[in-house]
C-alpha cells in the first residue's frame, strides 16, 4: 500500500523565492507539503497541507486563519495539535475543536499525539486521543524526538503504533527525527507513512525519504 509522506516546512523557507525552488522540487512527488500560510495561495499542488487552523470558519480572531479559507484555497489537509503549538499554549480542548472544524470544513486532519520527555506515552496517549477521530490522520510524534536527532527507536514506535491501533482504525504515522536512512524502518513495523521535518527543507533527502518509505 502507499505510505503517506508528510512535509511539515514549519516557519520556513525564509523568502517565497526559496519557497518556490523547494516547492518545484518536490512537487513532481505525492507527499502532503504543509508549508506556512503565506505560501500556500502560491502553490497549485493537490496535496497541499496547512500547519495549524483556527476552530472558527470566519470571526474577530487577529492572526488566524480558519479552515473554510483553507478550503476554499484548495487546502486539503491540516497539521492540528503539533508540539510546537502545544508549546505556545494550545490545550487538549483547542486542539479537539480544531479537529472538529477541520473535519466540518471538508479538511482532513493530521492529529499530533506524543509523549515529552520521560513522561509515559500509553497515559499521554490515552488523553490526547479523544472525540470523533473518523477522517483523521494520526501522527505518532514522542516531542523529545521533533528536531533533536534523537528518534524513537523503531521497535519502540511500533509498540505505541499497536496501542494505537486497538483502539483507532486509523492511518497512524511516525514522526520524529526521521531521515533517508531510517525512513524504511518505521514503515516496515507497520508504519503507514512518515510526518517529516527538518529533512523535508531539502530535497534531494525528502525525495530519498519517499523514495526509501
Ligand atoms: C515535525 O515537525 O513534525 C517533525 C517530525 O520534525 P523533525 O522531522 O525535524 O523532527
Amino acid at each position: 500500500m502507499k505510505k503517506i509522506i508528510i512535509a511539515n516546512w514549519k516557519m520556513n523557507p525564509a523568502s517565497m523565492q526559496e519557497a518556490k525552488r523547494l516547492f518545484d522540487a518536490v512537487k513532481n512527488t505525492e507527499a502532503i507539503i504543509c508549508p506556512p500560510f503565506v505560501y500556500l495561495s502560491v502553490f497549485k499542488y493537490k496535496f497541499l497541507g496547512a500547519q495549524d487552523c483556527h476552530w472558527e470558519q470566519s470571526g474577530p480572531y487577529t492572526g488566524e486563519v480558519s479552515p473554510k479559507m483553507l478550503r476554499d484555497l484548495g487546502v486539503k489537509y491540516v497539521i492540528i495539535g503539533h508540539s510546537e503549538r502545544r508549546a505556545l499554549g494550545e490545550t487538549e480542548e483547542i486542539v479537539e475543536k480544531k479537529l472538529k472544524a477541520a473535519l466540518k470544513a471538508g479538511l482532513t486532519p493530521i492529529f499530533c499525539v506524543g509523549e515529552k520527555k520521560g513522561e509515559n506515552a500509553r497515559k499521554v496517549i490515552n488523553k490526547q486521543l479523544r472525540g470523533n477521530l473518523k477522517g483523521v490522520i494520526i501522527a505518532y510524534e514522542p516531542v523529545w524526538a521533533i528536531g533533536t536527532g534523537d528518534f524513537c527507536s523503531p521497535e519502540k514506535a511500533k509498540q505505541i503504533r499497536e496501542f494505537i491501533k486497538k483502539k483507532f482504525n486509523n492511518k497512524v504515522l511516525y514522526g520524529g527525527s526521521v531521515n533517508s536512512k531510517i525512513a524504511k524502518d518505521y514503515t516496515k513495523v507497520g508504519f503507514d507513512g512518515l510526518l517529516v521535518g527538518g529533512a523535508s527543507l531539502n530535497a534531494k533527502e525528502f525525495k530519498k525519504i519517499i523514495k526509501n518509505a
